[in-house]
């Protein structure tokens, strides 16, 4: 089969993988390079995992892949010390999983996946429509793409309710309930390391839920002290709108509070705001699928808020596609 998957992050690539030995899978993403929420944000010289921070691996299928990347030295354990701050204290998170990272950044696993797979980057998928028993696309160009015997589809899930609103409607219906809270990340390099005792750690009682130093994961430049901070979903919400230059500095502000410490001098600051970040609510069905007009539609939000999720909603994925096939 001709198989057409829109999206690079981690379930699309885990689904053209495991299929692209059967069939002739292709796979288009807007963004400039794979991997989703797992991207790594380079400015000049200085890299920020902004997106998902670690991954942890409890089903044994991604445990197999987790080996496997560790000894290709794709990724490796994140030693770093994490602690749980609130008000100014610090105390140790219930538990300690070994907590895995891409290196020398967060996109490596999904570089890897895309090596030797027909990805098409910077192709935003504008329209999907059938074209006899298969689909076709459109780009925002207007160039038309297909036809494809089977569509997949791990995109967000308000951005597939609208890809998918007109050719399936029950879907979209379905799909449009599923929300992913937003998260504002601001990524920062202080002239002189912050002098906290740890690499990262869970903020209560603060508007951040989260902030790690990034130069203490491995294969990363250590000389230069960069921090990504995430905040929580209710200060996210709530400032949703304001532009990276307001939000940077409150960001920085609430470390300060948090911490208790002044900070040292910032060398580089900037705020990426993510629409979707985290499913609060997944669906925990691995996929839709309709074997009638093959459409699967996946995503960590079919599955578990996490990498871990995504991955297994792809492989959910590629399994609903190769039982068309019979
Ligand atoms: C701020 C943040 C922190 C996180 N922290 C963690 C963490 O610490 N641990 C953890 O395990 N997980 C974390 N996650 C979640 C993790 O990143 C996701 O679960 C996982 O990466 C989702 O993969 P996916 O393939 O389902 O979706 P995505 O990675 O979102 O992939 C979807 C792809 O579709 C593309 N796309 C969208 N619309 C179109 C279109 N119209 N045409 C073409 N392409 C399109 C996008 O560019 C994207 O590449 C975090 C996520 C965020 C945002």
């Amino acid at each position: 089969m001709k198989v057409a998957i829109i999206g690079a992050g981690m379930s699309g690539l885990i689904c053209a993988r495991e299929l692209s030995s059967q069939h002739d899978v292709h796979l288009f993403d807007k963004a400039r390079g794979p991997a989703g929420r797992m991207s790594t944000r380079r400015v000049e010289d200085l890299h920020f995992d902004h997106g998902a921070q670690y991954f942890t691996a409890r089903d044994p299928r991604f445990q197999r892949q987790v080996e496997a990347w560790v000894a290709a030295g794709v990724i490796a354990p994140w030693k770093g010390a994490i602690g749980v701050l609130q008000s100014g204290e610090v105390s140790t998170p219930e538990t300690n999983p070994v907590r895995y990272v891409g290196v020398p950044a967060m996109n490596a696993p999904a570089k890897r996946l895309a090596a030797g797979l027909n990805v098409q980057l910077s192709r935003r998928v504008q329209t999907v429509a059938r074209s006899g028993a298969g689909w076709s696309l459109t780009d925002e160009s207007g160039e038309t793409l297909g036809p494809f015997d089977a569509l997949v589809c791990t995109v967000p899930p308000a951005q597939a309710a609208d890809l998918l609103c007109d050719v399936a409607p029950t879907y979209a219906a379905q799909v449009e309930q599923v929300t992913l809270n937003p998260c504002w990340a601001t990524l920062v390099q202080f002239e002189q390391r912050l002098p906290l005792p740890l690499d990262g750690a869970f903020v209560h009682d603060s508007p951040l839920s989260w902030i790690a130093r990034n130069s203490s994961k491995p294969q990363r430049d250590a000389s230069r002290d960069c921090w990504v901070l995430h905040a929580s979903q209710s200060w996210s919400t709530q400032c949703l709108e304001q532009s990276p230059e307001e939000i940077a500095p409150q960001m920085l502000a609430a470390l300060a509070a948090a911490t208790g410490l002044s900070l040292p001098r910032v060398a580089y600051q900037t705020a990426h705001r993510w629409r979707y970040s985290i499913p609060p609510e997944p669906l925990s069905v691995g996929c839709l699928a309709d074997r009638e007009v093959r459409l699967a539609i996946g995503g960590d939000w079919c599955q578990q808020a996490k990498v871990e999720g995504a991955y297994l909603s792809g492989l959910a994925l590629a399994e609903a596609v190769t039982q068309w096939e019979t």
